[in-house]
Formats: C-alpha cells, structure tokens, sequence
C-alpha cells in the first residue's frame, strides 16, 4: 500500500483537548476524527485496526463453539417494555419515533433481541446448550463521553449470549467464555486481569470484568496480594472486621461549635477519624434512609444503591431535607435516637466508644456503644465501604492492594432475567416446558483500540503489537520521487513482502526524512525498512523494530528473509 494514496493526516501537535495517550495518539496518527461528542470516524489506518481486533475475537469465539448473527442497531420498544427495561434504562438510552409514532431505541445492548430470536426458533433442549454473538454498534448517550472512542457515545461491541438447560452447561459455557476472553486479550498482547465484578442494570449474579491494566484506567482493582481475590473497587470486600470490643466509657454529650467535618470533629476531641462515625442522609424509596460509616471510610454508591429502601441512582439529601429528617444540620447527625431507616457499615459496626453527631446542631457524642446507647439490629449491618488498600483481603490472602485498570470486557451469569419475562421456553428431557437459563458476554472492541495503545506507545508515538498493527512493515524509501535506484529497491521489496502476506505501508511521498520517520514513529508500524542512496550505495538497508532504541544495517539481498511478520 502506498502512504501517498491512504488518507493519513498524522499531526505534529497534541491536539488540546485530548487527556489521555490513547486518545492524542488516534488523532495525532490519524486514525480517528471526531464528529461530534463520542462520534467519531474511523480513518483507513484505525479501521484496519479494528479489523485485526475483530478478527482475533471472531476466530477465538468460533473455536469456542460461539456462532455468529447480526441483530438490528434499531430495536422496537416493545421488546424493552416486556423486560421492564424501557423505563428502568434511564436517558442513555437514545429513544426515538419511526413515521407511525411507533416507539424504538439505538440498541446500548440487545439482551431483549436475542431473548426474541430465542424464544421464536429454539423449542428443546436438544438444541441446547447454545451461544450466540454479533460484533455490531451500540449506541449509550453517555453523560460524560470522553478519551476519544474509550467512553463513546456510538461504539462497536462484540455480544454475546448464551442460553441452557441447567446450571452445569452454563457454568461451563461461562468458564468457556472466561477462558475465550483470556485467549483473545492474551492473543493481543495485553497485561490484564479478571476481575469480580457489579452486574450493574443488566442485572444477574456472578459476574467478571477483564481489565486491561493501564494507570489511565477509569477502574479501580483491588487484589490480594497473597492470593486470587481480585474485584472491581465498586465491588470489592475486605475480610470483615473482628468482634466489637465491650464498651469501656460513660455516654457524654460535648459542645462542638461550628465543628462539622469529620477532620474537624477527630481534631477538636483530639481523637483519630476511625473513632468516629458518619452519618449520611440519602433519598430513599420512601423517605430518607441514613448510612453509617467509620468517619475514615468512603461510601461504595454502588453497594448502596443494592440497599433495599435506597432510591437508584444515589442521591445525597439537600441540606434542607436534612434538616426537616433529623433536626439538624449535615455537620451534626448521628445514629443515635435517629428516627430514619439506619444502615451501618460493618466496620462502624465492630466500634465500641466512638464519637459521633448528637442530631443538635454543635453538638457531638463522645463514648458511644452500639446496644449500649442505640439498638443495632444484625440485618442493619452491611458491608457499604470503598475498600482501601491494606485492608485485609477476604479469605485470609493477605492484603489488598489497587491497580487502575480499563474495563475492555464483562461476562455476566444473567440466570433467568431476562428469559423469565420474555417467556423464552424448552422442553426438557421429560417433556416439561421450563425456562432457559441465560449468561451474556461483552467485549468494547473499539474501546480495545484505545487500551492497546495505553499500554504500547512512547513519547514518540505509538508501537503496535504485531497481532494487531495496522501494517507489518513500513518501507520508508527516501528521495522515492528523484532516485531510481531507492524506487526500484522499494517496489521490490514491497512486491516481495506482499507476495509473502504481509501487510506493507510503502512511504513512497515527497518529503523529507525527518517527517517521514516522525510519522513513522507516530504510526507505530512494529518493524521498518528504511530505503536511502547512500545505504543502497553500500549495498544495505536500514532495519528497526518500533520497540527497539537503534536500526541496524542490513543487506539489501537479504533483509526480506530478516522481516519477522506478524507472528
Ligand atoms: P462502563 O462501566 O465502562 O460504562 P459498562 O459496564 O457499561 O462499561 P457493558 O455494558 O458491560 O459496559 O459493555 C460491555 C463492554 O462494552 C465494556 O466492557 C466496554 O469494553 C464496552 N463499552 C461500554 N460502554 C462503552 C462506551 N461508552 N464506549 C466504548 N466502549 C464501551
Ligand atoms: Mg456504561
């Protein structure tokens, strides 16, 4: 292929807008173009990408007994309504008209489409278990696009969905898919993880992220550093705290005027935060529920909004409900006498003498003991924390520790979630109708563009893993246009290599050296052949793999059978 008839706009400057690597590095080696917030178009050199990456989760899929559909962008409302989703979804969900006043959607996942399909064409367990998946557009209208294609409004996703008789074909068909996905990431020459994952408004039990590892990641994991335990932050657990010690001081009320923090609080009754406890306010489903925490510890939103009673998405309650709820202001609340719902965290829980607001405003308790002072009822304590690192790790596998990752898949047990009201039914073995069981399984495959060039890229641009580059080899042939020597060693060697398979990016433009080995080092092309009079005078060429500091010389006759290709 010939650099002068692709549409390769490389910039010199990072563009201003751009926050991460990725991003600057797909418009910088002109891969992508914004259309509007997170659309975007998808330049020759990117879309090849794309198609590399495709290709790898196509053939892994396939092997594994995955097969291929393709289901509409554009999906019927009344397909959402049967599984209660059309008005859970919220406004990411991009809803619109058809000329009949008939409502529809841009599919963001198509668990109803396929649950359809199903329930229309498969009728036993004979033709069970059975998996099936498409690599097609999404469209979420996310509040926040960003990163470039990494949080995009239109994205391309590989789904898939899988649908069995019984729990041990879908344990297996869901171990099948979490080895599938190792395969595929592994194939690309990725760090990465599996993680334990939220289920999120999908919905469903058991559920893992894979995580490609990256200090740009928007995910926080948390591991154990003696043992397997790894799991999004969102979902992430600490050993539970040991027993609670028996109370060792009297109850007493203390003046804290204008003292409101937590910080505050520790400092002005000279104790530490975690002997403390906070009490947040948050809507309920019926009136406002209060949360308790050690005064040291963050709220998980995702573990509480799994609360029963607490309004999904979190709301913190305005200073006024606040007010007309407990009687004071959000500086001094506390838990006890508190006439609201209460749940408290376990570590808050396992604390004996604490400190906490007294529901008057300036006023704190100091010396407070759970059943003591308040009741704490078992079913009140929960676990509503963000982990933080040295927490101990569950089961005893040391401690955790985080790392930032980018969420490129997630594999869900959905169970009957969606089945059950679609009505998708099988007969089984003894000829009863029962209802299939169901996993779903997604990869962001234009997100994976941007998380491979997180993790390979330099200051100088970026350095494509060999199964995905966009081209294998890049020929710069200097002063291509005047000498004929440079052109006819050029052509030859690209015929050669092409005859060989390779994919072969020929910069056969009119400019100078310096330009073309900075769009070179931008674009990324894994191994390079640089083509100049003087070298070819000598006999040799000049060879460089994107990764390694220096070129070597090579000689002409022989740097074709040099070339490593892809594999
Ligand atoms: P996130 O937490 O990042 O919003 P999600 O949990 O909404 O992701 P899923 O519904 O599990 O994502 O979708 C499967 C995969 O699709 C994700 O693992 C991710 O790789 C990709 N994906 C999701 N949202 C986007 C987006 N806005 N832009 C690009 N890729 C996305
Ligand atoms: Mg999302």
């Amino acid at each position: 292929m010939r650099q002068s008839q692709q549409l390769i706009p490389t910039l010199k400057e990072n563009p201003a807008d751009a926050e991460t690597a990725s991003h600057r590095l797909m418009l910088r080696a002109g891969l992508i173009r914004q259309v509007a917030a997170g659309l975007y178009t998808w330049l020759p050199l990117g879309l090849r990408v794309i198609r590399h990456i495709e290709t790898i989760i196509r053939e892994e899929l396939n092997r594994s007994g995955a097969q291929e559909v393709l289901m509409p962008v554009v999906q019927p409302a009344e397909l959402w309504q049967e599984s209660g989703r059309w008005d859970k979804m919220g406004p990411e969900m991009l809803r619109m008209q058809d000329r009949h006043a008939r409502d529809f959607c841009l599919g963001p996942t198509h668990e109803e489409v396929i649950t359809d399909l199903f329930r229309r064409e498969v009728h036993s367990y004979r033709q069970l278990p059975c998996n099936f998946y498409q690599i097609q557009t999404k469209f979420r209208d996310e509040i926040r696009p960003r990163f470039g294609v990494m949080r995009a409004r239109e994205f391309t996703m590989k789904d898939g969905y899988s649908f069995h008789i019984d729990q041990a074909s879908f344990d297996a068909t869901y171990r099948e898919m979490y080895d599938c996905y190792s395969r595929i990431l592994t194939r690309m020459g990725l760090e990465f993880r599996a993680v334990e994952a939220d289920t999120g408004n999908i919905g469903g039990a058991n559920s893992h992220e894979f995580h490609v590892l990256a200090d740009s990641g928007e995910d926080v994991i948390a591991y154990a550093t003696h043992g397997d335990y790894a799991a999004n932050l969102e979902k992430a657990e600490a050993a539970p705290p040991g027993p609670r010690p028996a109370p060792g001081r009297a109850l007493d009320r203390v003046a804290t005027p204008g003292i409101e923090t937590i910080a505050e609080v520790a400092a002005f009754l000279g104790l530490e935060a975690r002997a403390c406890v906070k009490t947040l306010i948050v809507a309920g489903t019926d009136g406002p529920v209060a949360l308790v925490l050690r005064g040291d510890h963050e709220l998980n939103h995702v573990k509480a909004q799994h609360l029963a009673g607490v309004a999904v998405p979190l709301r913190f309650a305005e200073e006024a409900e606040v007010i007309r709820a407990v009687g004071c202001r959000p500086g001094s609340i506390g838990p006890v006498g508190l006439a609201v719902p209460l749940y408290v965290d376990r570590d808050a829980a396992a604390l004996a003498d604490f400190a906490c607001g007294a529901n008057t405003d300036g006023v704190h308790l100091i010396g407070v003991n759970w059943t003591r002072d308040l009741p704490l009822d078992p079913a009140q304590i929960v676990d509503l924390r963000n982990v933080v690192p040295g927490d101990p790790a569950p089961g005893g596998q040391g401690e955790l520790a985080f790392l930032r990752g980018i969420e490129v898949g997630h594999i869900f047990q959905l169970g009957r979630v969606y089945s059950e009201p679609l009505a998708a039914r099988v007969l089984d073995q003894n000829g009863r109708s029962v209802v299939p069981l169901m996993g779903c399984y997604g990869m962001g495959v234009t997100r994976l563009v941007a998380a491979v060039i997180e993790q390979n890229h330099d200051a100088a641009g970026i350095a494509w893993p060999p199964p995905v580059a966009p081209f294998d080899v890049h020929i710069i042939a200097l002063n291509y246009g005047k000498s004929a020597a440079v052109r006819d060693a050029a052509d030859d060697l690209h015929a050669a290599l092409e005859a060989r398979g390779l994919a072969v990016l020929l910069d056969d433009r009119d400019e100078r050296p310096g330009v073309k080995f900075a769009d070179a080092d931008l674009i990324g092309i894994p191994e390079r052949v640089t083509i100049g009079e003087r070298g070819l005078a000598d006999g040799t060429v000049e060879y460089r793999r994107r990764k390694d500091p220096d070129s070597v010389a090579i000689a002409l006759d022989t740097i074709a059978a040099h070339i490593a290709g892809p594999r």
